[in-house]
């Protein structure tokens, strides 16, 4: 069965798409941490991110720096974090995350409750940098 992130790349589930190329979406993250938390997800249906052959790995990064700027761009702030869990969804992604603080990583904090407007915002926020 597909992955609910195959079904998102698919358009057969909503969100709010950063970016895409022929091998890599990035949307962000239903359940943000911060504003411009962002997902970036290979469109190949792989669970373990470290399971991608070396060229799609180094490929996905390079995808993941061009969003990641572009984050830093709309949301300013000290770093773009990268984090790699995998834990709830088995479909390879790379949390993209813009930092004030280490504290902002932190995956146990409470998630932010985004309204359909303002996810709209963030994301025309970030696809303006592109
Ligand atoms: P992980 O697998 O890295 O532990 O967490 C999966 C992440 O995917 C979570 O941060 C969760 O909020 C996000 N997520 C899960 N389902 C959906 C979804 O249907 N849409 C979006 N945009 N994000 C999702």
């Amino acid at each position: 069965m597909a992955t609910i992130f195959s079904r998102i790349i698919a358009g057969e589930i909503p969100c709010y798409k950063v970016a895409e190329d022929d091998k890599f979406f990035a949307f962000l993250d239903i359940n943000p941490l911060v504003k411009g938390h962002t997902l970036v997800v290979p469109k190949q249906e792989v669970d373990y991110i470290f399971d991608l052959e070396d060229e799609d790995l180094a490929a996905m990064h390079v995808f993941a720096k061009r969003v990641a700027v572009a984050i830093g761009k709309a949301f300013p702030c000290k770093k773009v974090g990268e984090a790699v869990l995998g834990l709830e969804v088995p479909h390879a992604h790379i949390h993209l995350i813009p930092m004030q603080s280490e504290k902002d990583m932190l995956f146990s904090n409470p998630k932010l409750k985004l309204t359909d407007g303002e996810f709209k915002v963030v994301v025309e926020a970030i696809r303006a940098m592109l």
